[in-house]
């Protein structure tokens, strides 16, 4: 194996240990809510705490959960209409 060879090879193992940590990161988190507090932080504008049954489910996301609370995606469910509808 040449030098550049083995340079790749090393290369493609770390890629793979990352990929993997990721992964492993995703299934923590997702862990997290579904067996600690039940709870979850809204991303968009209330940035409040809820139960997760406050969020959607989707399998999509980290945790199993749409990052916005039920009441958050209602509300740009509006605004998203009436932005459209006006145009
Ligand atoms: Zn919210």
């Amino acid at each position: 194996m040449t030098e550049p060879q083995r340079a790749r090879a090393i290369e493609a193992v770390q890629l793979r240990l990352f990929e993997l940590e990721q992964k492993r990161l995703r299934l923590v988190s997702r862990l997290e809510v579904l067996k600690g507090t039940g709870t979850k932080r809204c991303r968009q504008v209330c940035g409040e705490v809820k139960p997760v049954s406050e969020f959607y489910e989707d399998p999509r996301y980290a945790d199993g959960y749409y990052p916005y609370c039920r009441d958050c995606k209602s509300e740009m469910g509006k605004q998203w209409y009436r932005k459209h509808k006006a145009a």
